[in-house]
């Protein structure tokens, strides 16, 4: 059965339809409550967790008090330019390697937290994101989906202003400002999705459609992504990899269209469930 994590108040719940189950608790102490301490050893958790009667969903959830899934990851890679939509109207070449940059992963906020917009050059860019389930050296493509503990929505926020100040860019920068990784709600085991590598995937600020992609148009794949990444760098359980955005994003349209306070940017992935996160202005 597939398994639903989340990190309700700062403590790991499983989730079942509108429901949820504190994993602490339920397990009697034999996992513990810290959202990361079940990717420690995930394929014993998900067994366990799945084996768990619909009786035992008894919390509401209070969407407001989601934190992120996956909190402190030791490593957040970014994709850069990974639909073939986005590098057109990027008006980027293919890349003939996946492009690699690094989210700091003092970014991560949950999926309705407020995003601080840094300037008026803040654009959106929904992600799938992929969460590892061990660790992970060398792997081949073909075992890579194996690797995978579950996916999650994300989303990449980004400071164009920062990020193409200079050349070269600083695409880490830009994109790691404090609230600018915004995942979950959950994280969910593929076992739970249709096709792993063909989900639609949507981007709405205030109600209007800004994205709407599938990630079958990714340029690499989330297998040939694990498999490139492993190759180079040991790849552990919680590492998150936010995959490239489909096409839409603001810095791209004319006239450029950035966010504003007080907007909504909605993230929604097949699947996935979806995200809410509401703009506010920095107070520095
Ligand atoms: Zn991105």
């Amino acid at each position: 059965m597939s398994v639903a994590l989340a990190n309700l108040s700062g403590r790991s719940v499983v989730v079942r339809g509108e429901r949820a189950v504190d994993v602490e608790r339920a397990s009697g102490g034999r996992f513990g409550a810290d959202p990361m301490s079940a990717l420690a050893s995930w394929e014993v958790f998900v067994s366990w967790a799945g084996g768990l009667g619909d009786d035992a969903f008894v919390q509401p959830i209070d969407a407001t008090r989601l934190g992120p899934p996956v909190p402190r990851p030791r490593k957040v890679f970014g994709i850069g330019v990974n639909y073939r939509a986005h590098a057109e109207e990027a008006k980027m070449e293919l890349p003939k390697q996946p492009m690699v940059f690094t989210k700091f992963p003092s970014c991560l906020v949950g999926p309705t937290a407020d995003v601080v917009l840094s300037s008026d050059t803040v654009d959106w860019e929904v992600e799938l994101v992929v969460v590892i389930g061990r660790e992970t050296r060398r792997v081949a493509a073909e075992r890579a989906l194996a690797c995978v503990a579950g996916y999650c929505i994300g989303q990449d926020v980004s400071d164009r202003r920062m990020q193409f100040a200079d050349k070269p860019p600083q695409f880490s920068l830009g994109k790691s400002l404090d609230t600018f990784g915004p995942i979950g709600p959950a994280m969910v085991t593929l076992d739970g999705l249709r096709d792993p590598n063909d989900l639609a995937i949507r981007c709405e600020v205030d109600g209007a459609v800004m994205q709407d992609g599938r990630t079958s148009d990714m340029i690499f794949a989330v297998p040939e992504l694990i498999a490139f990444l492993s190759a180079r760098i040991p790849l552990e359980a919680g590492d998150l990899i936010f995959t490239g955005t489909p096409a839409g994003v603001g810095s791209t349209r004319t006239p450029r269209r950035y966010l504003k306070p007080g907007e909504l940017v909605t993230s929604s992935i097949e699947g996935l469930g979806r995200m809410a996160n509401r703009c506010i202005e920095s107070i520095t």
